[in-house]
């Protein structure tokens, strides 16, 4: 969600306008990294690394953790068919990254547009009261929220990027297709025996489910 405001903090045509994010959970923040990995990483591609840079995040991930690959192999479970994506010498594919650094950068990244966004930490989101149709005598454009601890604002263009369970996706009423797996995934950090350069992202699809290895030092 943070990226999104970022951007909108940016964007010339939100110039004359008060963003303000309302963010459930607290502020999260890291000088400098614990030293185990977090489970959760997101392969994150040269395009995307450029558009971090663009908003000037992509130097604070840099700063804290993150491990380029140069090479993907994606091999089958029941053949040796596979295929290899490669990058030069002087490329990179992509960069594995804990969705914790993201986070911190978005952070960080921030408070240099804190003049048109403002972030509201631990404020949860817990009700809506939507502008009445054109049809009713009320024709208020704004949009009532109410947070969990009795504050009230408004806004006359609310954006939902809550997550998965979206309340105000909920609330206004816009269906959802959902479908069970019924599968689990282990997610793991693994330390290697042997010193290796460790820059390839390993992927093997097996009956049961795929497999995959991912480089994070
Ligand atoms: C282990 C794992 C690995 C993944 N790897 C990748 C990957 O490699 N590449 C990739 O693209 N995706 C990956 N994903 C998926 C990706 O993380 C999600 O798709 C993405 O985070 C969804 O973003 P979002 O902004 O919609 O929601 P979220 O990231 O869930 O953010 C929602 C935010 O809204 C806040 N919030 C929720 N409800 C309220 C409320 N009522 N009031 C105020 N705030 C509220 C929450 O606190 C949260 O900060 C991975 C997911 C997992 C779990």
């Amino acid at each position: 969600m943070n990226i999104y405001l970022l951007i909108l903090g940016h964007d010339i045509h939100f110039h004359d306008k008060k963003i303000a994010l309302l963010e459930a959970g607290p502020r999260k923040e890291y000088d400098r990294m614990p030293d185990s990995y977090s489970n959760r990483v997101s392969s994150i591609s040269p395009g995307s690394a450029t558009l971090l840079s663009s908003f000037g995040a992509w130097d604070h991930v840099c700063s804290l953790r993150l491990k380029p690959f140069r090479r993907m192999q994606v091999w089958d479970a029941c053949s040796e068919a596979m295929i290899v994506f490669e990058k030069d010498d002087l490329d990179y594919m992509g960069y594995i990254v804990e969705n914790d650094v993201i986070m911190s950068a978005l952070t960080k990244q921030l408070d240099a547009v804190a003049d048109r966004v403002e972030v509201f930490y631990r404020s949860r989101a817990v009700g809506y009261t939507w502008p009445l149709s054109s049809y009713s005598c009320d024709t208020s454009p704004w949009v009532q929220i109410e947070l969990a601890d009795g504050r009230r604002l408004q806004t006359k263009l609310l954006i939902g990027a809550d997550g998965h369970n979206s309340v105000v996706r909920k609330e206004a009423e816009i269906k959802n297709i959902e479908h069970r797996y019924d599968q689990s995934a282990v997610v793991a950090t693994l330390h290697l025996s042997e010193a290796t350069d460790n820059n390839v992202a390993w992927q093997r699809f097996l009956p049961t489910g795929p497999i995959a290895l991912l480089p994070v030092r």
